[in-house]
C-alpha cells in the first residue's frame, strides 16, 4: 500500500469520522518490552509451523493459508479478534482490511503502533462467508491462542468484539455487559479488557464514543498493571 500524504490522511480520517482517534499529545510509552526477545524462539517457530499445517477442523479445506498473528512476539499488549476475513486469508495477516485500518487508528489513539502489539484471532482460518466460528472450531483452535498467550505473556489482552470476548471468557454475556471491567483469561490469569470490533464500529459509528471510553480504560488499566508488576 502506498503511504498517504498527511493531508490525504486527514481527509481519509475525516471521511471515516475518525477524528476522535487521533492522539494530539504524546503519552507515556506503553508499548513493548523494548525488543522482540522471544521472536525467533524455537518453541514459537514450532507453534507457527503447527498452525500452518493444522487440520484439526474442517476450516483447513477452505483456507488459502493460516493466519498466525502479527507483531511483537514479546508485546505487552495482545489484541484478539474473531477470525480472518477474505483479505486476511489472502495475505496471511490479521486485520489488514478496512476494519484493520480502523484498529490501527484505535491503537494509535492510545499511543500504540501496530508493530508494538501482537495481533491474533480466536480462529487461525477463515470461516466460509465470514460466518461466526462454530464451537467445535473454537475448541480446536483455542489451544493455539492459549499457547501464544503463554509465550508472549502480555500485560493486557484487548478482546475486540463479542466473539473474541465470549470465547476467551467462556460466557454468553452480551458485549455491553462485558465492557468496562478487567476480566482474566486462563491460568495464570492474564488481565483482559473488552471493546467493540472495528468492523462493528464501521457499521455503527455512534458507538465509537463508547469504544473510545474502553480504550482509555484499557490504557489506564495497563499503566496500573505495569506499575504493579514493576
Ligand atoms: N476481523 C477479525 O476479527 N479478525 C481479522 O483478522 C480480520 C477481521
Amino acid at each position: 500500500m502506498t503511504a498517504l500524504s498527511p493531508r490525504r490522511r486527514l481527509e481519509y480520517l475525516d471521511a471515516l469520522g475518525l477524528q476522535q482517534w487521533v492522539r494530539r499529545t504524546p503519552g507515556p510509552a506503553i508499548g513493548g518490552r523494548g525488543g522482540a526477545e522471544r521472536a525467533g524462539n524455537a518453541a514459537w517457530e514450532r507453534l507457527r509451523a503447527d498452525v500452518a499445517g493444522c487440520v484439526r477442523c474442517g476450516l483447513h479445506s477452505g483456507r488459502t493459508q493460516t493466519v498466525f498473528g502479527v507483531g511483537d512476539a514479546a508485546a505487552r499488549w495482545l489484541v484478539v479478534g474473531e477470525a480472518p476475513g477474505a483479505e486476511e486469508d489472502r495475505r496471511g495477516e490479521p486485520f489488514v482490511g478496512r476494519a484493520g485500518r480502523l484498529l490501527d487508528e484505535m491503537l494509535r489513539a492510545i499511543g500504540l503502533a501496530r508493530q508494538q502489539v501482537f495481533i491474533a484471532n480466536v480462529l487461525k482460518c477463515r470461516p466460509p462467508g465470514n460466518r461466526d466460528p462454530r464451537p467445535d472450531e473454537v475448541a480446536a483452535c483455542l489451544p493455539y491462542l492459549a499457547a501464544q498467550i503463554a509465550s508472549i505473556r502480555p500485560t493486557l489482552i484487548l478482546a475486540v468484539g463479542r466473539i473474541a470476548a465470549q470465547n476467551l471468557l467462556s460466557t454468553d454475556l452480551a458485549l455491553a455487559r462485558l465492557r468496562g471491567r478487567v476480566h482474566a483469561f486462563g491460568s495464570p490469569p492474564t488481565p483482559l479488557i473488552v471493546t467493540y470490533h472495528p468492523a462493528y464500529l464501521l457499521r455503527s459509528p455512534a458507538d465509537k464514543a463508547r469504544a473510545w471510553e474502553d480504550l482509555k480504560f484499557a490504557r489506564r488499566s495497563f499503566l496500573r498493571l505495569a506499575a504493579a508488576a514493576a
